[in-house]
């Protein structure tokens, strides 16, 4: 999976004293990275983040879904749809997150066919008869939705402008960075000895997305807990 050349960064301010980041400062790509997780379906997140780390019982419904007998179904309807829901991730950031849409996997959905006179109807069975003049519906089509979809929703703009730094907080609030902010902030912070604070620059890649993921479902010091306890699955 093609990702944005250059690696992603955040610029943490940590308190060293009381081993916490107060804030980050990053670039778009991250922002978009964050505000991107908006758009995941819960069972997409719950297939990231694997069942056991998923906290809560919304991973019993998956699992529940897993385990039931497709003779359930409605009969036009597959898990998949529940298991599988399509995503839609910007390009750029789609690095940050394991595969999250595997058409691949599926590709006879990607083929439909039409009768060869009539190109009202559509279905993915080509022994299907044409509703209109009753002969078989074989003139193969080509499903190309997704790509047209990649290329409208995960173009290079993404979802912020690119002109100005972004800062998220420890719990996630994200705000356009300016000096005035961050000294409000270190008041805020109650930070009275600047000795304290150290700057410190961390990557952004998979594994760190999916914690990142994994964090903000259940935590208020994500940053802290992602790049300063190092957090692993456990
Ligand atoms: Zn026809």
């Amino acid at each position: 999976m093609a990702s944005s050349s250059s690696k992603l960064t955040l610029k943490l301010l940590i308190d060293a004293k009381r081993e916490k980041v107060l804030f980050a400062e990053t670039s778009k790509a991250v922002i978009d990275f964050l505000f991107n997780l908006l758009c995941l379906p819960i069972g997409t997140v719950i297939r990231i983040l694997n069942k056991k780390k998923m906290v809560g019982c919304l991973a019993n419904v998956y699992q529940s879904v897993e385990n039931l007998d497709e003779t359930y179904m409605q009969p036009d309807l597959h898990k998949d749809l529940l298991l599988k829901p399509s995503a839609s991730v910007s390009s750029q950031i789609a690095g940050l997150l394991p595969s999250v849409n595997d058409t691949s996997s599926n590709n006879s959905t990607n083929v439909f066919y039409r009768c060869p006179s009539h190109s009202g109807h559509v279905t993915s069975d080509n022994t299907t008869r044409c509703p209109i003049c009753r002969t078989s519906m074989n003139s193969r089509l080509i499903f190309v939705g997704e790509k047209v979809a990649n290329e409208i929703s995960a173009d290079s703009s993404g979802f912020v402008k690119e002109v100005v730094t972004y800062m998220v907080m420890d719990d996630l609030i994200i705000q356009p960075m300016s000096s005035i902010s961050s000294i409000t902030l270190l008041n805020k912070f109650n930070v009275k000895e600047v000795g304290v604070l150290q700057e410190k620059v961390v990557e952004l890649d998979m594994k760190q997305g999916v914690n990142i993921l994994k964090a903000s479902l259940q935590s208020k010091t994500v940053l802290t807990d992602v790049f300063l306890k190092n957090h692993s699955a456990p």
